[in-house]
């Protein structure tokens, strides 16, 4: 059973597709796709040890052994050229952390790999390095579980790649456009936490101009795009 975040995250997965998993602490997501038949082929990779085995011991409980190939790698170190890898899931960290391992694995990506990616919190640093690459967001996803929000942001090289604006970066290119329920309870919630950040950084004895004015500015952009 996976929670509504992987599932949603899987969706975007195409059928026949070959994925490379990073960060697969127990395989959930490529062994649901496996066994829904939307793949026979994952790269399940996975820098530590412990979770690993983790990851090893619930694909031999499916007996998806032949399908699932569990590699202990630091991040996109665990796609080999032959595998011929066209969708990669990113799940479950943070933004900044999934875009380090895109930074860092960047000789990795043929660039006609669909980018299926779910930053738990740092969003902007996600679409930041898609830019920066050449991609466009091709869809984008919010949800609330558990009492947290998840975004997720797929990111593929078409022949041309849209402007985005801060706001884009910011709050998502199609999820600002939609500005479902979730996603203005997300920023209502931000907003709120935003303005007690910035009135504590005005309060306290150091002088932090620079932080003044980053959150001066994110509170103008929130209150404007729920005007
Ligand atoms: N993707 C799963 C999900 O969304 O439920 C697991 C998320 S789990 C919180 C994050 C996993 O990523 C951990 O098992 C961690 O060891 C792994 N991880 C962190 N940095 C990594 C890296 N550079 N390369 C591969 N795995 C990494």
């Amino acid at each position: 059973h996976l929670s509504v975040r992987l599932a949603t995250v899987g969706q975007h997965v195409e059928s026949g597709s070959r994925l490379a998993d990073i960060g697969s602490d127990h395989a959930y997501l490529p062994i649901n796709l496996a066994l829904n038949g939307v793949i026979d082929y994952a790269v399940v990779g996975e820098v530590r040890q412990g979770p690993l085995e983790n990851s090893k011991h619930e694909i031999a409980k499916e007996g998806l052994t032949d399908k699932l190939h569990p590699r202990l790698a630091d991040g996109l170190a665990a796609i080999e050229p032959d595998d011929n890898v066209d969708h990669i899931t990113i799940a479950g960290m943070g933004g900044a952390l999934i875009s380090h391992i895109l930074e860092t694995g960047k000789d990795k990506l043929t660039g006609k790999e669909k980018l299926i990616l779910q930053p738990n919190v740092g969003e902007e640093n996600v679409r930041r390095w898609l830019q920066s690459y050449g991609y466009t967001i091709t869809a984008e996803e919010i949800l609330a579980e558990d009492g947290h929000t998840y975004e997720i942001i797929v990111g593929q090289k078409l022949a041309d790649q849209p402007e985005y604006s801060r706001a884009d970066l910011f709050f998502g290119p199609h999820l600002r456009q939609e500005k479902n329920t979730v996603f203005l309870q997300k920023w209502r919630d931000e907003l709120s936490q935003k303005k007690v950040i910035l009135k504590n950084i005005q309060q306290s004895q150091k002088s932090e101009p620079e932080k003044i004015e980053q959150f001066t500015t994110e509170i103008k952009m929130i209150e404007e795009m729920l005007e």
